[in-house]
């Protein structure tokens, strides 16, 4: 609760922009996240740009997408890949909250959190969750919406290879079965689990999970990512 209650009050106090290192400001400062951080047409499906959202692309329709939505925050470009970067692989836990607060300014966030019964991080296999020390999709599911993020639920019981370190056609590979459902009766009595993510590629680990989620017999299955990439 005071751990909550700190990393709430740092994200408030001036501080260097880690964009323009302007200061003082939040760690993303106004004028950054005005031209970085702008709405950006996606796709209702993929969250891939596109200039009407109001259908699914043909690609993931093609595809029997089993995302009913997907959320994207930022483009996963420059400027942000490396505070992602360090967010996820360096341990800058303390970006969680900024981050969040990035998503919040996002117009159909408010009414997606709502609207979902559980929220669910992408889980990690107990090895990469040993090698990293945290996952930081559940630290971001945790400063948007602590009372619904539910852990219990879905788990990664294989560790396999880093989806960073395949090509698009093996990342699909890669996950199929990576995901098993730990509790199949709380799955099936939810309306809308929401899944979130930090960084989406090509949706592979997300569509797995949610597959797996479906089979369980999950009505409503959307995702939430801090940034996609394009
Ligand atoms: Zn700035
Ligand atoms: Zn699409």
């Amino acid at each position: 609760m005071l751990q909550r209650a700190l990393a709430h009050l740092s994200c408030h106090l001036p501080s260097q922009c880690l964009l323009c290192h302007a200061w003082p400001a939040q760690r993303f400062c106004a004028a950054c996240v005005a031209h970085f951080a702008r709405p950006q047409l996606r796709c209702p499906a993929c969250a891939l740009p596109r200039q009407r959202p109001d259908q699914p692309c043909a690609g993931c329709h093609k595809a029997d997408w089993p995302l009913d939505q997907t959320l994207a925050t930022l483009r996963y470009a420059y400027p942000w890949i490396a505070p992602i970067q360090h967010f996820k692989f360096r341990e800058h836990t303390g970006l969680a909250q900024p981050f969040a607060m990035l998503m919040r300014q996002q117009p159909a966030l408010a009414h997606c959190l709502a609207d979902a019964d559980q929220i669910i991080p992408m889980p990690l296999s107990n090895a990469r969750l040993r090698a990293r020390g945290f996952n930081p999709s559940l630290l971001l599911a945790r400063a948007l919406c602590h009372s619904k993020v539910n852990t219990r639920l879905l788990a990664r019981p294989r560790d396999t290879a880093a989806q960073s370190s395949l090509t698009r056609h093996q990342r699909w590979h890669n996950v199929q079965d990576a995901y098993q459902v730990i509790d199949a009766g709380a799955v099936a009595r939810s309306q809308h689990i929401l899944l979130l993510d930090d960084v989406m590629t090509t949706g592979a680990s997300l569509c797995a999970a949610a597959r797996t989620l479906r089979q369980a017999g999950a009505r409503q299955v959307s995702a939430l990512v801090l940034a996609r990439t394009e």
